[in-house]
């Protein structure tokens, strides 16, 4: 249970700064391992952009829309058994455009399969392809772009590059000009098995996490907006907020790193060459959501897990972006999600920019808003005819909304491109005890993403604090 603010000490050894996957993974391992860890985060709620909300009867999930089964190993490694226990396929994985229509498990073999036989590639080559992503990592040629390596196997074929982009765009923001290890990484990841998601939703994910953080020792702020980190002499003293000033060895910032630098920390902690490089972070875009409740008592026909679905010609970024975008996935939440409630609940996302949103007058944001519930009706209707009479309940949340849930950035929902890994790995060789831990580079994003970014995190802050 979080403890009210006015009751943490004066001094810990670590204070953690913000608690989405990253920063939660970050507390835990710190804590297991014996030291003193305060989590404090700025929402009521811990999760992060892991989070949901209720109306109504109804449970919206934001983010749970799919992840790599390396969520399995991850959560049973450096979680617990019973959150891994959880971990469930999503067989039924939908594509629908004007290009193709079809249904995948989402895997190699399935791949491999769809490709031979509707794209009619021949296998020695899809195997070529597979064998040279999955065998991508971090060390190698970062030069190459997704649409280089796309050419190279499947040359002017847009239908290729779009069964293969599409859903890795959604997933973590990327386009086909960025590095072709971001793209190689998080898609074999996907290829490994399929698509999971957690059943029991969002709400059971993070009270769980949070009662192993409590079983571990950690102490849990909510409501807490940590306004700076302190430095002095070029090392970490603690944070303040509300007014309040902790004590702390270390600071693990799991803020956005831009917000990181140039809000919680005063720039002359930094070199003027790590200022240079992190004034070249591009921030990654953000999303548009739309939710709709189908009223108690009423059911949906059985269409599918994740829908990718389009009325634009070919794939295109610039498209997938627009705010009147032909372009949605809707993830369908059948009464499986969270057994026992007999709900069914579905959420339309979109990836959007934040300046196409933050600068509209308010009428016109709430007109905008009314247009993208009626656009996501309007498509929707096309896999569930007469749905709209169905549904009791429907919001929209744009790139505002994200960003004032979370305070990142242009309300990134997948942190930076892929030069905003360096700064975040590098910032502690600027300021003693400083770490960062979120999603950045596209390849430390998503749920396992973070996670894993922040067992890597937590190993390096130990090592500092045992050097
Ligand atoms: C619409 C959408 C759909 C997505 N779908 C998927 C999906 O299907 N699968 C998937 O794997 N990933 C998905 N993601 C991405 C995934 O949710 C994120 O990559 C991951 O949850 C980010 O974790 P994080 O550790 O970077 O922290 P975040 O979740 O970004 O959390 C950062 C936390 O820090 C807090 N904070 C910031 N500043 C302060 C401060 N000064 N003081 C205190 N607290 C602060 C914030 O309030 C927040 O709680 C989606 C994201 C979005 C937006």
């Amino acid at each position: 249970m979080p403890v009210p603010f006015t009751q943490t000490k004066e001094t810990y050894d670590i204070i953690v700064v913000g608690s989405g996957l990253g920063g939660l993974t970050t507390a835990n391992r710190l804590a297991y391992c014996g030291h003193k860890v305060l989590l404090l985060e700025h929402h009521h709620r811990l999760g992060g952009l892991a989070t949901w909300f209720k109306r109504r009867g109804h449970i919206f999930d934001i983010s749970l829309h799919g992840f790599p089964y390396g969520m399995v190993k991850t959560c049973k490694k450096y979680w617990n058994k019973e959150i891994m226990q959880s971990i469930v396929q999503l067989k039924n994985i939908v594509f629908d455009n004007p290009q193709f229509s079809l249904q995948t498990t989402f895997d190699r073999e399935d791949f491999t399969h769809i490709l031979e036989t509707v794209f009619k590639i021949p296998v020695a080559t899809v195997n070529r392809f597979f064998t040279v992503v999955s065998g991508m990592n971090f060390y190698d040629d970062q030069t190459m772009t997704t649409r280089e390596l796309f050419e190279e196997f499947f040359p002017g074929r847009s239908d290729i590059h779009r069964f293969l982009m599409e859903p890795i765009t959604y997933a973590n923001g990327s386009t086909l000009e960025d590095p072709a290890i971001t793209y190689g990484i998080v898609f074999s990841n996907f290829m490994n098995k399929g698509v999971f998601t957690f059943e029991g939703g969002t709400d059971k994910l993070i009270g769980m996490m949070a009662d192993e953080l409590e079983r571990n020792g950690v102490t849990i702020c909510t409501n807490v907006k940590v306004d700076k980190i302190i430095v002095e002499k070029g090392k970490v003293r603690g944070i303040e907020a509300h007014g309040k000033t902790i004590g702390s060895k270390a600071v693990v910032s799991n803020s956005g790193i831009t917000n990181t630098i140039y809000n919680l920390t005063e720039r002359n902690a930094f070199s003027e060459e790590f200022l240079e490089k992190a004034a070249a972070i591009r921030i990654n875009n953000s999303s548009c959501q739309v939710y709709m409740g189908i009223k108690e008592g009423e059911g949906i026909n059985d269409v599918g897990d994740l829908l990718f679905t389009s009325t634009a010609a070919e794939f295109d970024s610039t498209e997938l972006l627009d705010r009147e975008t032909k372009s949605k996935t809707f993830s369908i939440y059948y009464p499986k999600t969270r057994p026992g409630l007999n709900r069914y609940t579905i959420v339309a996302s979109m990836n959007s920019r934040y300046e196409d949103w933050a600068e509209l007058e308010e009428d016109r944001y709430q007109e905008e808003k009314r247009s993208l519930i009626a656009r996501s009706l309007r498509d929707l209707d096309r896999y569930l005819p007469g749905v709209a009479q169905k549904i009791d309940w429907t919001e929209a949340a744009t790139p505002k909304t994200f960003n004032r849930y979370t305070l990142h950035t242009s309300g990134t929902s997948f942190g930076t491109k892929f030069e905003g890994l360096d700064v975040s790995r590098s910032i502690f060789k600027e300021v003693a005890g400083l770490f960062h831990v979120g999603s950045v580079g596209i390849i430390m994003s998503g749920w396992l993403g973070a996670i894993n970014y922040g067992v890597i995190v937590s190993n390096d802050v130990d090592s500092y604090l045992r050097s």
